[in-house]
């Protein structure tokens, strides 16, 4: 501990980042004990990307590790009060994943596979989805995976709910610290340097989204994260319009949307801009993007036509080319570890990965859950997961 500062210039563990990842894992560190842990953010906690996460929660995935992820999230999700100790943020809508009518058999592979991994979901047909929402419309597909318990939250505030109880149970905060560098020795980590001064660590935790390749081109290691620029437009229901609906992932319209409270409904797009720069981007969508996003989701939800724009988001995803999570030990720098590439995918997945990745730190390897398909240097071996039941063109 320094004595002017009262910092710590040593620490067990040391995590970059204060999203809804590095939050997560030092909640979990913290339960476990595992000494001194230091939570650091160039911002403050959440501002990344999290505070700008549509933050949908489900379980619809054809990789059975995230499924058992995304599993795991749900429940601490959904015993917020109880493992967190804060009211809950989570909001229970329903959800409904549609697909495009030539993957109904992947479908209803992916539904089995999720169940048989603790999902509560079930096949429907798009007769029994118009009866419970009766304004969408359903003709381009028969069949969609239902997830009657699946719904959204709240990045921000996930983030500074798992930071406050780390911080209650010792964890050090240090908002407006950027992290120069890792200080690596002998193929190492011996400590970081920021611009507040440096701690030995041997072990450091990159959970910095799509600012991470700084930090580690100087080591020779390059993980193959980009940032791709996202936009979602929060629209005012029309009169007439049904308040409260299923939260839906739309392959077909390529659109995902849900309820924003009351009266409003927030619609994101799967498509982003790849190239874009993690601190300089559009901080609001443009009239163009926001007109494309309406009309494809008023595809499946003609009212939507006719919706006011009340506002927007924009934000980046730091994809992988699989787009999905690097989760495990960093090539070529030992006692580094890392939880990034989230992609889309990161606020329901945020409650597992702090799980997991505490167990990678403690005891080797991801106990809870097989995390060993997400290790970081699968792209250089040419192993990146494809799932045989994915949506390809999805
Ligand atoms: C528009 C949008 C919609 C989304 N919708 C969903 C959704 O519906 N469901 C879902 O599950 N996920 C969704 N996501 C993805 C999800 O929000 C992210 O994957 C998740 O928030 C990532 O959290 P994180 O903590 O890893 O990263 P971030 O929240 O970005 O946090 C990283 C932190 O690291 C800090 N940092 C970086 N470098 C340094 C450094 N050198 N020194 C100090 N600090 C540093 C940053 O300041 C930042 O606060 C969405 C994302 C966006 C952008």
């Amino acid at each position: 501990m320094n004595s002017t500062t009262g910092k710590s210039s040593t620490a067990d563990h040391v995590i970059i980042g204060a999203g809804v990842t590095g939050a997560s894992i030092a909640f979990q560190l913290a339960q476990r004990k595992a000494g001194r842990i230091v939570v650091m953010d160039k911002g403050f906690v959440g501002q990344g990307n999290s505070c700008r996460s549509s933050a949908l929660v489900r379980m619809h995935y054809a990789h059975a590790p995230e499924v058992q992820l995304a599993v795991l999230g749900y429940k601490i999700f959904s015993n917020w009060e109880e493992i967190v100790g804060r009211p809950t943020h989570f909001r229970r809508t329903g959800f409904v994943h549609i697909t495009k009518r030539k993957y109904a058999d992947r479908l209803r592979a992916n539904i089995e596979m999720q169940q048989a991994n603790g999902a509560n979901t079930r096949l429907i047909t798009s007769a029994e989805l118009k009866d419970m929402e009766p304004d969408w419309n359903v003709e381009d597909f028969d069949v969609a995976a239902y997830e009657p318990d699946s719904g959204y939250g709240d990045g921000a505030a996930v983030a500074t709910d798992f930071l406050e109880r780390a911080r209650e149970m010792g964890v050090e905060y240090r908002p407006q610290t950027f992290t120069q560098s890792i200080d690596v020795k002998a193929g190492r980590a011996v400590g970081v340097t920021t611009d507040k001064g440096r701690i030995s660590t041997g072990s450091v935790v990159l959970a910095t989204g799509p600012w991470t390749r700084p930090l580690l081109e100087p080591h020779g290691v390059d993980l193959p994260i980009e940032a791709e620029y996202h936009v979602v437009v929060i629209l005012k229901n029309p009169s007439g319009m049904k308040d409260r609906g299923l939260t839906c992932i739309d392959d077909i319209t390529r659109t995902y949307f849900r309820q924003e409270g009351s009266g409003l409904t927030l619609v994101g797009g799967y498509d982003g801009d790849a190239g874009a720069h993690p601190d300089e981007f559009p901080q609001s969508a443009s009239t163009d993007h926001m007109v494309e996003l309406v009309i494809a989701a008023s595809r499946r939800v003609p009212l939507l036509e006719e919706a006011g724009v009340a506002k927007n988001v924009t934000g980046i995803y730091d994809t992988t080319p699989d787009a999905r999570p690097m989760l495990g030990k960093i090539p070529g720098i030992e006692g580094a570890t890392c939880a990034i590439g989230l992609s889309g995918m990161g606020f329901k997945l945020a409650p597992g990965i702090g799980v997991v990745m505490s167990e990678l730190l403690l005891d080797g390897k991801g106990t809870s859950i097989d995390i060993e398909s997400f290790y970081p240097g699968r792209f250089a071996d040419g192993k990146p997961i494809r799932p045989e039941t994915e949506y390809d063109d999805a």
